[in-house]
């Protein structure tokens, strides 16, 4: 296995776009460095002296470094509740602690602890692409295969809103976490992946499997309830 320790976001990325099958970006590690993870058998491009590792306001936005963890975002009093609360989904404190909000969502698991918080937010995602800086909408992004170097997560820093999650235990994988804020409902289903949009009939639109997690009978029920009950 070869460590990359690139000096700038855009090394970073065409370190990634020259290796794309063959390199991943190395955060926490804490799925990179457990067996089965997304880098088995993969390079690594160490990001973690990129800097990226801020929480700060500019205007009325909120921009959360990609580097902070888990854990960062639960202790820090400009986070909206809401995603504070999410970040908390994850249980173990020892993971919190290495566990980064780019990973996270570099990941795209259908049992994100953020998805469906930031995706309820409106987040926009402030990322190095191959071509220099460019902003992405995080549904879009999460629903495609991009490459780019998470640099910075961008929301409303007075977003309000809800998240809910549903699993068998706080450290078993999730069976549904469901989020709104304003005009804004995020659904992530273990099996079915992450689905949003303007109206609580989003439910309806998922095909709903039986796995590990629960049934496709009781995913679906949960993902009804979880808007028609609130909190
Ligand atoms: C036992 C166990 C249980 C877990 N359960 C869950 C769970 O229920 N839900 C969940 O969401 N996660 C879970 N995880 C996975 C993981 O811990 C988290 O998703 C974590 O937030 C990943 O962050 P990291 O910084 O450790 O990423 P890393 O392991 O360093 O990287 C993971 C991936 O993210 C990509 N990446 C990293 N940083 C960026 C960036 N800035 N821009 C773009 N891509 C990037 C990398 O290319 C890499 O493929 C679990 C892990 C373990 C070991």
């Amino acid at each position: 296995m070869n460590i990359y320790h690139p000096q700038t976001p855009l090394e970073a990325v065409m370190l990634r776009k020259e290796n794309a099958d063959t390199a991943v970006y190395f955060a926490g590690g804490t799925d990179n460095l457990r067996l089965g993870g997304a880098a088995e058998g993969k390079d690594l491009i160490d990001i973690n002296s990129l800097g990226m590792d801020k929480i700060e306001i500019r205007g009325d936005k909120l921009y959360i470094g990609s580097r902070c963890t888990l854990q960062d975002l639960v202790e820090c009093d400009l986070i909206p509740d809401f995603i504070r609360e999410a970040a908390g989904f994850c249980a173990s404190l020892a993971r919190r602690n290495a566990a980064t909000i780019g990973g996270n969502l570099g990941l795209r698991r259908d049992d994100s602890y953020l998805a469906a918080a930031l995706t309820a937010a409106d987040a926009v995602l402030d990322c190095m692409t191959p071509h220099g800086e460019n902003k992405k909408e995080i549904g879009t992004y999460l629903q495609s295969k991009c490459k780019a170097l998470i640099m910075a997560v961008i929301i409303d820093k007075n977003r309000t809103g809800w998240v809910k999650r549903f699993g068998n235990t706080a450290a078993s994988h999730a069976a549904v976490i469901a989020a709104q804020s304003s005009d804004i409902y995020a659904l992530s289903i273990h099996g079915s992946g992450i689905v949003y949009g303007n109206s609580p009939d989003i439910a309806d639109s998922v095909t709903y499997c039986d796995d590990i997690t629960g049934g496709a009978a009781y995913k679906k029920y949960l993902a009804e309830i979880a808007f028609t009950l609130r909190r």
